[in-house]
C-alpha cells in the first residue's frame, strides 16, 4: 500500500458559500461553492487527504424562519433538526460541485457528506447564558405568546431591531462519527463533516439526545481534526489572517507564530469573541492536542496557505 498523505482539515467559512453583500437565494449559494470546490479540487489532484467542515449561520437562521413561519401549516420541527437539515443541503451542494470538478479533471474520488452529532455538556455554562441570536425577530406580542408556548426559550431585544431568540453555544467535546469518518479519509474519500460545528447532542444514560444549541464550526472543526489524528488544520476566512490592533491604523498581520506567543496575545484580550477569537482557540488546541500546524487565512489564498506562504501560519 502507497503511503498515504497528511489528512487536513479545512474549515470553511461562511463566506465559502454565501457573501455578505447577498440574500441568500439557492443560486448565489451554489456559484459560491462551485468556486470553493474549484479551490478544493486543485489541493485533492494534488494528493491531499482532505476533511470539510462548514459554517452554516445564515443557513440554519433561514431554515428556522421557515419553520417558524409555516408554524401554521406544518409543526415547527427542534433546532437541532433544523441544524441537521443544513447539513444535509449545504452537504448535497458541495458534494455535487466538488464531484463534478473532480470528474472535469478526471480524477476519481468519492465525495461524501457525514451527518455528524458533535458531544456537549449538558451542564455546559453556556447553557445559562445564551448568546448566539438566530432566527427570525419578533415584536413584543410574538415573542410574549411564543414565551407562554416554549417557557425554556431565551428571546431578547437584539440592537433595537426586535426580539430574537438567544441560543446557547456549549464547548464541543467529541464528534461521534469519527471513526468512521476516518475510515472514509483512509479510503481516500473526501468527506464533508461536522457542518455547522455538528448537531449537538447530549448522552443520558446510554443515549443520544439533540440539544438546542449551536456549537462553533472552528472549535467543532479541531475536535475532528484532533480525533482522526489530522497533521493540518486550516481555517479559511473573509480576511487575511490574524491581525494584532485589528481595525485601527497600527494593525499588524501575523504570518508566522509559535502557540506560546498566541497564547500570550489571547490573554491580553487581543481577539474579538464570536468571530476571530474561537478560530485562535481551536489553532492554540489543535497543536496542544497533537496537531502539527494550523492555518488561519484567507479563502482566496488557499493555495498558497497550504504551501505556508500565506495567512497566519501557527506551529507549535
Ligand atoms: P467565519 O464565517 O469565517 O467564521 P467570522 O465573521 O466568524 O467569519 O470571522 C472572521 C472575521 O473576524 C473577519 O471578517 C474579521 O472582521 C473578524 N476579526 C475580528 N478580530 C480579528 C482579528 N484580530 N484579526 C482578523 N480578523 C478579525
Ligand atoms: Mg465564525
Amino acid at each position: 500500500m502507497p503511503r498515504q498523505t497528511p489528512i487536513t482539515v479545512l474549515a470553511l467559512g461562511g463566506n465559502a458559500i454565501l457573501r455578505r453583500n447577498q440574500e441568500g437565494t439557492f443560486e448565489e449559494q451554489y456559484e459560491n461553492v462551485r468556486s470553493t470546490a474549484t479551490q478544493i479540487a486543485t489541493l485533492v489532484n494534488g494528493g491531499f487527504r482532505i476533511v470539510i467542515v462548514h459554517g452554516n449561520g445564515p443557513q440554519i437562521g433561514a431554515t428556522v424562519i421557515r419553520h417558524e413561519m409555516g408554524r401554521t401549516k406544518v409543526p415547527p420541527l427542534p433546532l437541532h433538526v433544523c441544524g441537521a437539515e443544513t447539513q444535509g443541503f449545504l452537504g448535497y451542494i458541495i458534494q455535487q460541485c466538488l464531484q463534478d470538478e473532480l470528474t472535469k479533471r478526471g480524477t476519481s474520488r468519492a465525495v461524501v457528506t457525514v451527518i455528524t452529532q458533535v458531544l456537549v455538556e449538558g451542564n455546559d455554562p453556556a447553557f445559562k447564558h445564551p448568546s448566539k441570536p438566530i432566527g427570525p425577530f419578533y415584536t413584543k406580542e410574538q415573542r410574549d405568546a411564543l414565551l407562554r408556548e416554549r417557557s425554556d426559550l431565551v428571546i431578547e431585544e437584539d440592537s433595537g431591531r426586535g426580539y430574537r431568540r438567544l441560543i446557547a453555544s456549549p464547548d464541543p467535546k467529541a464528534v461521534i462519527e469519527d471513526e468512521v469518518i476516518r475510515v472514509l479519509v483512509d479510503n481516500e474519500s473526501v468527506v464533508i463533516a461536522c457542518g455547522g460545528g455538528g448537531i449537538p447532542v447530549v448522552r443520558q444514560e446510554d443515549l443520544l439526545q439533540g440539544v438546542e444549541a449551536v456549537i462553533d464550526k472552528d472549535l467543532a472543526a479541531e475536535r475532528l481534526a484532533t480525533s482522526i489524528h489530522a497533521e493540518n488544520l486550516i481555517i479559511l476566512t473573509d480576511v487575511e489572517g490574524v491581525y494584532i490592533n485589528y481595525g485601527k491604523p497600527n494593525q499588524q498581520l501575523l504570518s508566522k507564530i509559535n502557540r506560546n506567543k498566541l497564547e500570550g496575545y489571547v490573554k491580553n484580550g487581543y481577539f474579538a469573541r464570536g468571530s476571530m477569537a474561537p478560530k485562535v482557540e481551536a489553532a492554540i488546541r489543535f497543536l496542544q492536542n497533537g496537531g502539527k500546524r494550523a492555518v488561519i487565512a484567507s479563502l482566496q489564498e488557499l493555495g498558497k496557505a497550504i504551501k505556508g506562504s500565506a495567512g497566519t501560519q501557527i506551529t507549535n
